[in-house]
Parts: structure tokens; sequence; C-alpha cells
């Protein structure tokens, strides 16, 4: 993916997944935005906590990017997505002018988005506006969820903002993929006593 070279919004994205069925509802696009200032204690993404990695995208090349992928919506994850607001706004209001729906996570509360909504952050506004279902609520290590899909522990509330993406009863997966340079990647979600035993001795990139 090019850097952006005009004005537009830029989201610095960490990993970029044409297909999954580990991140929300049917078939959907993955994007891993860089950056989190919450840092929630056993993270399973630590190396996303730093501003400094990832690859500045625009936006609108971010959106051409995931309607070519053919999938029925885009998940926002992490990182957090409402560090990055501005850009994912304009990024998750394309995705949905095309007809697909959007899944975010957040460390955040939606108590906590709500009132900086309320209190004039229109980035925030933005992204919750073009928000189908939203996952809020920081990574509890002490509270694991083991019984609905996608969420990590149990403090973590769906927030239903439109009648979309109401199914939400699907099983949790893991996903590996290996790239053609032998690279293998892991997104999804499995308890870390599954993850240590799978990973045991692999050189595994994990991305959530
Ligand atoms: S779980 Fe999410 S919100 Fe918490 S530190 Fe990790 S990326 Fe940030």
């Amino acid at each position: 993916m090019a850097a952006s070279s005009t004005s537009e919004p830029t989201v610095r994205v960490a990993r970029f997944l044409d297909r999954t069925v580990a991140e929300g509802p049917g078939v959907r696009t993955a994007v891993w935005v860089q950056g989190c200032s919450i840092r929630c204690p056993g993270c399973f993404n630590p190396h996303l906590f730093t501003t400094r990695g990832g690859t500045p995208v625009g936006a609108d090349e971010l959106v051409a990017r995931i309607v070519a992928a053919g999938t029925d919506g885009v998940t926002l994850l992490g990182g957090e997505p409402f560090d990055q607001a501005a850009g994912l706004a304009v990024v998750a209001s394309g995705v949905r002018r095309a007809g697909l729906t959007v899944m975010t996570f957040s460390g955040y509360g939606y108590a906590d988005l709500l009132d900086r909504a309320g209190a004039g952050d229109r980035p925030v506004a933005a992204l919750l506006e073009a928000t189908d279902l939203l996952v809020a609520g920081p990574f509890r290590q002490d509270l694991l969820d083991h019984a609905r899909p996608w969420a990590g522990s149990t403090n973590q509330e769906f927030v239903h903002l439109t009648d979309r993406l109401r199914d939400v009863s699907a099983p949790d997966r893991l996903e590996v993929t290996v790239t053609s340079s032998g690279d293998v990647a892991l997104n999804g979600w499995a308890d870390p006593e599954t993850l240590d035993a799978l990973l045991d001795g692999l050189p595994v990139r994990r991305a959530r």
C-alpha cells in the first residue's frame, strides 16, 4: 500500500487482511491499525501500542481496497481505532456507502465514546455513526470470555448501532495464514493456553 500524498485523512495501518471469517459476522476484510493509547495489561497485540510502526494509507485508497476485496464488510481493530477516528470515520462511511457493513472494536467504553461525541468530538461521533456493530471496552485478562465470539473479556460490550450485523452467534475461530514467503500469521481468538500450545516452536506473527 502506498502512502497518500494528498491532504485526505490517512490511517496508520498495521495489517490488512482481504478475507477472514474470524473477525466478525460473515466473510470480512480486517484492518488492524497501528497505535493504542489504552495499553490493557495482557493485550495480545503489544506490538501495536506504538504509533511509530505501520504504514500511513489514504482513507480513499483504504476504502477502494476494502470494496475490491468483495467481502460482506470491514472490521476495524488494532491498536485502537478511535485513536485514529478522523481517518477511520472517512473509511467507514465510504465502506457503508458501497453497501458493506462496518464492525469496530474499541478499548474505550461505549459510554465514554458517547460522552466524547456529545462534547463535540466530531471524528468520534462520525466513526460511531458509520459503525454497525461496536465491540467496546478494554481487555481484562482476569475476565476472559469463553462464550461469546470475538470478545476477549466478559466486560466488553456488543453495541448494535444499526439493525445490520445482528447475528453474533458464530463460534470463536483462529485463522492461520501462511504467506508465499513462508511467514505464518494468526488472527482470530483462542484462549492463551490454547495459543501457547499451538504456537510452541513456530515463528508466528500474531495479529490479535
Ligand atoms: S486490547 Fe485493544 S484497547 Fe487494549 S491495549 Fe490491546 S489493542 Fe489496545
